[in-house]
């Protein structure tokens, strides 16, 4: 049985239908990389994966660990072990990064000095989550989150886009740790960055284009995609 599957899967945002006949599956230690150009409906998949609200699944099935959870709230999603770091990250206003961390650490027991350290974000702690934030810095406080909350299957989206190239090797060494931190160790990341790969090994890589998964396969997809791009291989 895997982990997650989602089986032809649509999803409306709004009145728009984005995706449409989704299939993918994502099994125990397994790390999936999704690629695929801007507005191919990456983000959309991860977030109604995670069930954010306004992502609605109009036909087809999300199973996680063999449960139908198509329709599930996201708090009751995330309970069963599924996290998302967002592409872009939604600010909690009045909420600081401390609190929300130390929330985290004492369900799942970790060390918010530790995670804020791994991720230089020791001098955010005591700012509102997300305000006045950088693009690096959101993503590493993304990321903190993702850590904290140690997930069965964690969802990360572009955790590489508009960051520095010190940041993004901080970056993908907590992401690394996220997936080793994990129960299942596995992941479900959406990147551009060949760096990310430097780090990460995945198992699998699928590429999404105009909604739909066109196709699936290992690692050596990520060089044909830089080589020939996304319209030359499908
Ligand atoms: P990607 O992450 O692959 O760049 P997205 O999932 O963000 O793509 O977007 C896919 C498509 O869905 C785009 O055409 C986008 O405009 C549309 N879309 C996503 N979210 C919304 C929304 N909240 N309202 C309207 N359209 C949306
Ligand atoms: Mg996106």
């Amino acid at each position: 049985m895997e982990m997650l599957k989602v089986d032809n899967v649509a999803v409306s945002v709004g009145e728009k239908v984005v995706l449409k006949n989704v299939s993918i599956s994502v099994d125990r230690n397994e790390v999936l990389f999704l690629l695929g150009p801007n507005g191919a409906g990456k983000s959309t998949l991860l977030r109604a994966l995670v069930g954010f609200p306004g992502y609605n699944v109009v036909s087809g099935k999300i199973y996680f660990e063999g449960e139908d959870i198509t329709g599930v709230p996201m708090e009751t999603r995330v309970a069963k072990g599924l996290a998302i770091a967002h592409q872009i990250p939604p600010k909690l206003l009045g909420v600081r990064v401390r609190q929300l961390l130390e929330a985290l650490c004492r369900r799942n027991k970790c060390d918010v000095h530790e995670i804020a350290n791994d991720l230089g974000i020791l001098h955010l702690l005591d700012r509102e989550f997300g305000k006045g934030f950088s693009g690096g810095e959101l993503k590493r406080v993304e990321i903190a989150t993702l850590l904290a909350q140690k997930p069965k299957l964690a969802l990360i989206d572009e955790p590489d886009s508009g960051v520095d190239v010190d940041s993004i090797e901080i970056i993908a060494k907590a992401i690394k740790k996220v997936i080793e931190v994990s129960p299942y160790r596995s992941a479900i990341i959406v990147t551009h960055s060949a760096l990310i790969s430097r780090y990460i090994e995945p198992t699998k890589v699928c590429i999404l284009m105009s909604g739909t998964v066109k196709i699936c396969n290992g690692k050596e997809l990520i060089e044909e995609v830089f080589r020939y791009g996304f319209r030359e291989l499908v």
